[in-house]
């Protein structure tokens, strides 16, 4: 059976193709394809879409892709895109004192950062630096200059692979610096999260996210496709010092380059594949530890198969 007659559920509103170039979704602008990809209208089509797939098919929630490396062999499963699609914010009742928000996975955390100024909150702006989605900013309980996704989450919505929705609260998850995991047995994904902030001033708080991007942009390589940082800081550390320590800015592979301007950055400075871009992964762990002993723990998810295939 082809896999459009397989996986073409009738009466869906979202866009579902095949055989999706990755490399057009994911920050790193390198990488393999999706067997299939579904972009859902909205929530209730997503609820309708995901009982359709087979038993045992891979599924991939995809935000932004700034965080994200396809192999090139490709993902040989369903990628389900949620930016664009999981939309949504809006604010909620006051917790007490504090400004409450909620947005749905889709949408991109600078909206929120925004959002929260906006309606009197404080303490989101790092979130205007982070170029993802609320759901990769839940998976990976982003953060940055001080601040942290899960900090701020009084609750979350997510859907498993019958479409059904729980309401979730932190006490349902174990979490830790990029890590989250959840608690129950069973895949879910994020759909939404509801937040709290204090209290704060928008025209200071706007001007902190200026002040913040500022710095961003004079520390990072943003004119080159990248995915942030691609190490977790070790404790009382930072991976770009030990990187550079050991002599690795500007290592290269084929389209693949360790940054001159931030060490635990990796850069596409040309036509990188993703194989490329993993082997200056694997180089910077292999080269850290022998030199200093640190094993540097991959922030950056990577996922497929490598070689041809859906390359
Ligand atoms: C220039 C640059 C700067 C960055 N700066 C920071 C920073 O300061 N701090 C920081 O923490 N990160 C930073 N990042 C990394 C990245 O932006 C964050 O991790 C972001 O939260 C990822 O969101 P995303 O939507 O792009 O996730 P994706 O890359 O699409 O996905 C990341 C992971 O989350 C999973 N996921 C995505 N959506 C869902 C969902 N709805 N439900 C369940 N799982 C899901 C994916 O399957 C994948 O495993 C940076 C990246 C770039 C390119």
């Amino acid at each position: 059976m082809s896999d459009a007659a397989r996986l073409s559920p009738p009466a869906l509103r979202g866009t579902l193709c095949f055989d999706e170039p990755m490399a057009k979704h994911v920050s790193w602008r390198a990488g393999g394809r999706a067997r299939a990809f579904f972009q859902p209208a909205d929530l209730a089509d997503l609820q309708a879409f995901l009982p359709t797939l087979p038993a045992g098919e891979p599924v991939l929630f995809v935000g932004l892709g700034s965080n994200l490396l396809v192999r090139d062999g490709g993902f040989d499963g369903t990628v389900v895109f949620t930016h664009r699609a999981l939309t949504g914010i809006r604010e909620e009742p006051p917790l007490g004192p504090r400004v409450g928000v909620s947005a749905g996975a889709g949408v991109p955390s600078p909206h929120v950062a925004r959002f929260v100024a906006r309606h009197g909150g404080a303490g989101a702006e790092w979130l205007a630096g982070v170029p993802g989605t609320i759901g990769g900013a839940l998976a990976m309980n982003a953060g940055c200059y001080g601040g942290e996704t899960w900090n701020h989450v009084v609750s979350v919505r997510t859907i498993d692979r019958r479409g059904a929705l729980h309401e979730r609260g932190p006490a349902d998850f174990e979490v830790g610096y990029r890590h989250v995991r959840a608690l129950a047995p069973g895949e879910e994904w994020f759909v939404s999260g509801t937040f709290a902030f204090e209290p704060g001033d928008e025209a200071a708080a706007m001007a902190r996210m200026k002040a913040l991007l500022v710095k961003r942009i004079a520390a990072q390589p943003l004119d080159r496709p990248n995915a942030g940082s691609v190490f977790r800081n070790p404790p009382g550390d930072h991976a770009a010092r030990l990187i550079e320590s050991c002599g690795l800015k500007g290592f290269t592979v084929g389209g693949a380059q360790v940054s001159g301007k931030h060490s635990n950055f990796i850069v596409n400075a040309g036509g990188a594949r993703a194989a490329d871009i993993e082997a200056v992964i694997d180089h910077v762990q292999a080269t850290v530890k022998a030199r200093t002993g640190v094993a540097l723990v991959r922030e950056v998810r990577i996922v497929g198969s490598a070689g041809g295939g859906r390359g």
